[in-house]
């Protein structure tokens, strides 16, 4: 089968024939219908986060499983089901303590599977390499969800739309005419942006480094558009009555759009990282504006969500009608067209690319 596949820190992915293993037991193939391309994929790919190549890159998709394992119970073929990249153990001490998205077995960057043509070892992004025709997964990576939701939207609840949504309600816990930043405006910023609107908050500042953003910002529920410079916190404080926000989300994962989302909130409030960053990034805050600022300091990884869980629920919003997420899709292309929508994406523009492999 063809997957998108990255060979070398900087190069451009390609599109290349390779072989994935029959499903083992418990494990299940799915043919892959709409995957998105996000941007923590980009950091395999540029090098932010270390990765062994070859390695297919993908991991936010959904599809039909077409052929299960022994002991497979939780899906049949025909199936439609969403990805999931952190598929929680439900066994370790986070898993029995309601964490599941901190499962200790669970979101390892790249894991061994299949062979190039070639016959060299191939990767598969978080368990899933889904910028493919087809996947081979364990069971409990697959989610299943009603045949009538369209895949493509279907794909992205399995990341952008979990992390954005959940950042919001679950981590900031935002509550109406709470005031909100949004820093860093990919899939996954837009996402936070409509579920703060959503969530009754205002104003809601969607931030980015791009001017060409303002529209999708806007699109996805922002009311106001605000470029990401040295005068940042001064234009978050001057729609904030002086104070700065409650709630500033960093979707870029940078020690400097933290520091950004730091500084444009209020005293007292709290700053939510939800992009995924690189190890050798620091961020320095000073002893005295850690104590005399009294923000808080978060981190919100896949939601915080179980996605068994609340997959299904975004599902059933999605179907009648209370979840629009039209906003977000603003490509489709090919498998062929796959590397090009990774380019766009390092430059900044548009939102969620979906793919639609075959
Ligand atoms: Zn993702
Ligand atoms: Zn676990």
């Amino acid at each position: 089968m063809r997957a998108l596949v990255a060979r070398a820190v900087g190069e451009p992915p390609r599109v290349e024939d390779v072989d994935l293993p029959a499903p083992g037991p418990g494990q299940v193939r799915v043919e892959i219908r709409a995957a998105g391309v996000c941007h923590s994929d980009l950091s395999m790919v540029n090098g932010t986060v270390a990765s062994p190549y070859p390695l297919v890159l993908g991991h936010e998709a959904a599809g039909v499983v077409v052929e299960v394992g022994d002991g497979v119970s939780r899906v049949v073929p025909g199936e439609h089901v969403v990805l999931n990249w952190a598929p929680p153990c439900r066994r370790c001490w986070h898993c029995g303590h309601d964490e599941p998205w901190l499962c200790e077995r669970a979101g390892t960057p790249a894991v061994a599977r299949g062979r190039t043509s070639g016959g060299e070892q191939l990767h598969v992004t978080l368990g899933l390499g889904a910028l493919a025709e087809q996947v081979v997964v364990p069971q409990h990576a697959v989610i299943p969800v009603p045949a009538e939701l369209p895949m493509e939207v279907a794909a992205l609840l399995g990341c952008a739309v979990l992390t954005g949504i959940g950042a919001v309600r679950r981590t900031a816990r935002v509550a109406p005419g709470d005031s909100v930043a949004v820093v860093g405006l990919g899939g996954v910023g837009l996402s936070v942006v409509s579920a703060a609107r959503a969530a009754g908050a205002g104003p809601v500042l969607a931030v980015d480094v791009s001017p060409a953003k303002a529209e999708l910002a806007l699109a996805a529920g922002a009311t106001d558009f605000l470029v990401a410079d040295e005068s940042l916190s001064r234009a978050v404080r001057a729609l904030t009555a002086g104070r700065g926000v409650d709630h500033a989300v960093e979707c870029v994962g940078r020690g400097s759009t933290i520091r950004a989302a730091w500084r444009a909130t209020r005293r007292g409030g709290q700053v939510i990282v939800v992009g995924m960053g690189g190890k050798d990034d620091i961020v320095s805050l000073s002893a005295m504006d850690i104590f005399h600022s009294a923000r808080t300091l978060r981190s919100s990884v896949y939601g915080p969500s179980d996605p068994d869980r609340d997959v299904p629920e975004l599902a059933r919003a999605v179907l009648d009608g209370t979840l629009d997420l039209g906003f977000l899709i603003t490509d489709r292309t090919t498998l062929d067209g796959a590397a090009e929508a990774f380019a766009r994406m390092a430059r900044g523009e548009g939102a969620r690319t979906v793919v639609v492999p075959q």
